[in-house]
C-alpha cells in the first residue's frame, strides 16, 4: 500500500474524531494514552500534548480505576464490546457539563462504550473508549422518575392530616386480610372517631376544627410502630391496622393513644380545645369472609365503646364460633 495514501486516511480519520461529538480514547493493554480528541481536551482540560504516551491513570485523578481496568480486563478476554450506562456509574470522568437551557453548571452524565481494536497483526492489542454526554435525557429521567413518585405519594396521602387516604387505606386492610387468610396469624384492626367533634366545629369553627384532626393524626404517627398502618377513613374516623398484633396487645396501643388525645389540647384564639377518641379493637378471625365484614366489626365495637360513655376502648367479642356478625348493641 502507498504510504501517502495511508497518512492522508489517518489525517481525514482524526479530524472525524476530532469533531465528533462524543469522548474518543485510544489505550494500550498497558493504559498508555495513543488517542484523546477535542472532546477529551476540552472538558478534562488535559491537552493532548499533556497525556499523549502516558499512563491513563497517572494524569487522569478521579477515576473509578478498579472498576474501568476490570471493564477494559473483561473487554479484551471476551474480544466484544461493553458498555456502561449512566444508570449503571452516572459519571466516569469528572467532566462539568454546561446547559444553555437552564445556563447552569451541573456534572456531566455519561455512557461509554469500549471496543476492543484489532492491530494489522490481528491481535487485540488496543482499546477505544467512546463516552458521550447523556446529561438531558439522564436529567428528564429523573424529573419524570421524580414526578411519577410525587404524583404516587399524592393519590394515596389525606392531604389535611398526611396519613394514607381511605383509598389507600382500604387496599392495604385487603391485603392484610389476605395475608392473615394465607398464614392464619391474626392483625388487629382499630377503628377510632373523635367523641362530640361536631361541637368543636360549632364552638370553634371548621378552621380550629381541622386543627384538631392534624393534631390527633401527629399524636397517632407518634404512637403507633413504624409496621403500623393509618389512615383516615372519613371525616374525623380514622383506621390503624397493627399487622401480627393480637387484640390484647392491641389495648396497650389505642390506650395509650387515647389518654395522650385526651391529655392534649389545641391552643386556638378563643380557647384550648381538648377532645376524647373512642376506640373499636377487632382481632382478625379465620370465619371473616371479607375485609369489609371485619371492618363492620371493628366499627361496631367502636359504636359500642360511643354508647357506653365515649373516651374509651373495646374489643370485639366474637358472638358465636363461625358466624361474625357484628352483635346488636
Ligand atoms: P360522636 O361522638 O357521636 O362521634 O359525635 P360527633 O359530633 O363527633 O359526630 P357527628 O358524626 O355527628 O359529627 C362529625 C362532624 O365532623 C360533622 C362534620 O362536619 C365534621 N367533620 C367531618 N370532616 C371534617 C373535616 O375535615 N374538618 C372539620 N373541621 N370537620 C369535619
Ligand atoms: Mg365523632
Ligand atoms: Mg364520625
Amino acid at each position: 500500500m502507498d504510504n501517502t495514501v495511508t497518512l492522508s486516511d489517518f489525517h481525514l480519520t482524526m479530524q472525524v474524531m476530532d469533531n465528533i461529538d462524543a469522548g474518543v480514547v485510544i489505550l494500550d493493554r498497558n493504559y498508555t494514552v495513543l488517542a484523546w480528541n477535542t472532546f477529551m481536551q476540552a472538558y478534562s482540560g488535559i491537552s493532548v500534548e499533556r497525556i499523549m504516551g502516558k499512563n491513563l491513570f497517572d494524569v487522569i485523578d478521579n477515576l473509578p480505576e478498579e472498576w474501568l481496568k476490570n471493564k477494559i480486563s473483561s473487554t479484551f478476554k471476551l474480544r466484544t464490546r461493553s458498555f456502561s450506562s449512566w444508570e449503571d456509574r452516572s459519571c466516569i470522568f469528572n467532566f462539568i457539563n454546561f446547559s444553555p437551557i437552564t445556563g447552569g453548571e451541573s456534572m456531566m452524565y455519561q455512557n461509554m462504550t469500549l471496543t476492543p481494536l484489532k492491530s494489522l497483526n490481528g491481535d487485540y492489542s488496543h482499546i477505544c473508549l467512546t463516552l458521550t454526554d447523556v446529561s438531558d435525557i439522564a436529567k428528564s429521567k429523573m424529573h419524570l422518575r421524580e414526578s411519577n413518585e410525587q404524583l404516587t405519594h399524592l393519590s394515596m396521602t389525606d392531604r389535611l392530616t398526611q396519613l394514607f387516604n381511605r383509598g389507600h387505606w382500604e387496599a392495604c386492610l385487603a391485603e392484610e386480610f389476605e395475608r392473615c387468610r394465607q398464614t392464619q396469624l391474626p392483625s388487629t384492626l382499630v377503628m377510632f372517631d373523635i367523641d362530640h367533634f361536631k361541637k368543636v366545629n360549632d364552638t370553634f369553627g371548621h378552621i380550629a376544627g381541622d386543627g384538631v384532626i392534624k393534631n390527633i393524626s401527629n399524636i397517632l404517627r407518634r404512637t403507633k410502630r413504624q409496621s403500623d398502618i393509618a389512615g383516615r377513613y372519613g371525616g374525623e374516623e380514622f383506621g390503624v391496622i397493627l399487622p401480627a398484633t393480637s387484640a390484647e396487645l392491641a389495648l396497650y396501643f389505642t390506650e395509650r393513644l387515647r389518654t395522650r388525645v385526651e391529655e392534649s389540647s389545641v391552643v386556638t384564639d378563643l380557647r384550648n380545645i381538648s377532645v376524647t377518641i373512642s376506640l373499636g379493637v377487632c382481632e382478625w378471625a379465620p370465619s371473616f369472609r371479607s375485609y369489609e365484614q371485619w371492618l363492620e366489626c371493628a366499627d361496631h365495637s367502636l359504636y359500642q365503646s360511643k354508647q357506653q360513655g365515649r373516651n374509651q376502648s373495646n374489643v370485639y367479642q366474637r358472638v358465636s364460633s363461625g358466624s361474625e356478625q357484628p352483635a346488636s348493641a
